[in-house]
């Protein structure tokens, strides 16, 4: 883990403003430190050696005070602003680059990591930008200026507190090192404990059906205790190296006023230097120990950002630029040797697919299930990149077009229905913004769904309709598009056989080309042609 990551002000305008601020905040917290101390000492000297009236110093130090409580107040606004603005920007751009990399890329598991790292997991951001980053440039600003005003004064005390400064981060990254190794571990253990426990509790009415409920007890138990042990240890370990730091902190300000004592007594030094010189030293610690304590409590953001720029670095399939897609009501679709792999599979989900689809046609992709018909359609609308072959089109191959307008050629009802929130109407729209009632009743009708009312409300992820009437609505919001192809993923699931036939019927009247996957024979009878996807040995079992 780095101290300040790079990529975060690369990435993040706020970031950098936010630095800059930080910094010029810093040196004014620095230069009020060592005014503080200047007029305290003046005060103290003043009162003790010639019982002077220190009226005025008295009211300078409350305006530094003050000075200083404007700072922090001022440093909390400007970091919460720019954690709200990186956090902001850095959603923006993860879902901007994840929309770009396609919903291959986003299915399963990664949508809903995606969705716990762009809520909870970016909001850890906080107490980085809060606390750490303006404590480490503190450590950086305020060391050097107490240091350096000190030299001024007594150049032994100077040199004493460079000498024993570095020791601080030295011994912190020694005790990190000594305890990584252990936090790992720990971090593991509470992983696999909160999944063990999580199994345990969601498995309880089973357990309970078949009687072994009782038993689960004493897992939980051992588990709890487990548990606690290893947070014991970790408050341990944190306990003991925060003593040690304090330790070394307090013995390095020791030996400054040993020496400095001395020096006062032999005459070598004159008392208001003396005061100034101790009141000083322990500012100069003082940053250098909290940042360490920082950086353990912004762990979590800092992790959850290198995550985001995992996501980022995701490099983006290469597509071309060219918009001059051939319309596809008059050329005709060719896949040759359509060869695809998903990361991390050994077996290629297709191989060697050729397929011609003309112009008006209706093929239906049939074969085993995970043959590879849904990645049939993934190719085509350029979700996955082929590891060998191509899709050609009028001569040109599909990957020289510009993503966005070469989809514009197809409309798609994928195996997932992917309704949102809003009305029946809304949900078809999302084919043709633009599109009239009467044009969405239409296709609702040539859909088979013409019982849905348009400001039906459709529910989170279309729960208020039934299976059948999610997919005849995806369905409506195909064919609402104006696009020459059709492709659809078993788009007759879950309906019956006379809402199948309506189906059916609808396609043919709209003339366009239809690439669908089947199973049911009704609805691989209705098309003009079936091709089968997958090896031989997959379709004859
Ligand atoms: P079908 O639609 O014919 O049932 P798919 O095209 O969905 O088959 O899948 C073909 C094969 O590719 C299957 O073995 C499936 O497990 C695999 N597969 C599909 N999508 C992914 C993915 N996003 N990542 C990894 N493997 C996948
Ligand atoms: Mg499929």
């Amino acid at each position: 883990m780095k101290p300040l990551d790079p990529r975060l002000l690369r990435r993040a305008r706020a970031a950098r403003a936010f630095l800059v601020a930080s910094v010029v905040i810093g040196v004014a917290s620095g230069a009020l430190i060592v005014v503080q101390a200047v007029l305290l000492a003046r005060g103290i000297a003043g009162v003790v050696l010639h019982g002077a009236d220190v009226t005025g110093v008295v009211w300078a130090l409350a305006a530094v005070v003050a000075g200083r409580a404007a700072l922090l107040w001022l440093q909390e606004v400007v970091a919460q602003r720019a954690a709200a603005a990186v956090k902001s920007t850095l959603r923006r751009q993860v879902l901007e680059h994840a929309l770009k990399l396609g919903p291959v890329w986003l299915s399963g598991e990664r949508s809903s990591a995606l969705t716990t790292l762009l809520t909870k997991g970016l909001d850890d951001l906080d107490p980085y930008f809060a606390r750490y980053l303006p404590q480490l440039v503190l450590a950086a600003t305020v060391p050097a200026g107490v240091v350096g005003w000190m030299a001024t004064g007594d150049l032994i005390a100077a040199g004493t507190v460079l000498v024993t400064l570095p020791l601080i981060p030295i011994f912190m990254a020694l005790i990190g090192w000594a305890t990584q190794a252990h936090s790992r571990r720990r971090q593991r253990a509470l992983g696999v404990l909160a999944h063990h426990f999580t199994d345990v509790v969601t498995g309880l009415p089973t357990l309970k059906l078949f009687g072994r409920a009782k038993a689960q007890e004493d897992a939980v138990r051992r588990v709890t205790d487990r548990h606690r042990v290893a947070s014991m240890s970790s408050l341990r370990v944190a306990f003991l190296s925060s003593f040690a730091l304090e330790l070394l902190a307090s013995i390095s300000v020791a030996l400054v006023a040993v020496g400095v004592g001395l020096r006062l007594i032999n005459g070598h030094l004159g008392l208001e230097t003396a005061l100034m010189v101790l009141i000083l030293a322990p500012e100069a610690y003082l940053p250098l120990r909290q940042v360490g304590m920082q950086f353990h409590a912004s762990a979590d953001g800092v992790a959850a950002s290198e995550e985001v720029f995992r996501v980022l670095e995701t490099p983006l399939p290469e597509r071309g630029a060219r918009i001059d897609v051939p319309d596809l009501r008059t050329n005709t679709l060719q896949l040759y040797d359509v060869t695809v792999r998903y990361p991390g599979r050994a077996e290629p989900a297709l191989e060697g697919f050729d397929l011609e689809v003309r112009p008006g046609e209706v093929v239906a992709l049939t074969g085993a299930s995970g043959a590879g018909k849904s990645t049939v359609l993934s190719v085509l609308l350029g979700f996955v990149a082929p590891e060998r072959g191509v899709v050609v089109v009028g001569g040109s191959a599909a990957d020289e077009f510009e993503p966005t307008e070469w989809r514009r050629q197809f409309a798609w009802v994928p195996q997932r229905p992917g309704l949102r929130m809003g009305t029946v109407a809304d949900n078809v729209r999302l084919g043709r913004p633009a599109a009239s009632d009467d044009e969405v009743r239409l296709a609702l009708l040539a859909a088979g769904a013409s019982e849905l009312e348009l400001d039906k409300a459709v529910g989170e992820r279309g729960q208020l309709l039934s299976g059948g009437q999610q997919r005849r609505v995806a369905l409506a919001r195909a064919l609402v598009t104006d696009a020459p192809v059709l492709l659809l993923d078993e788009p007759t699931a879950g309906l019956d056989a006379e809402a199948e036939a309506a189906v059916v019927a609808g396609l043919r009247a709209t003339g366009r080309t239809v690439l669908m996957v089947a199973h049911r024979p009704a609805l691989i009878a209705a098309a003009d042609r079936a091709v089968v996807v997958g090896s031989r040995e997959l379709v004859s079992v």
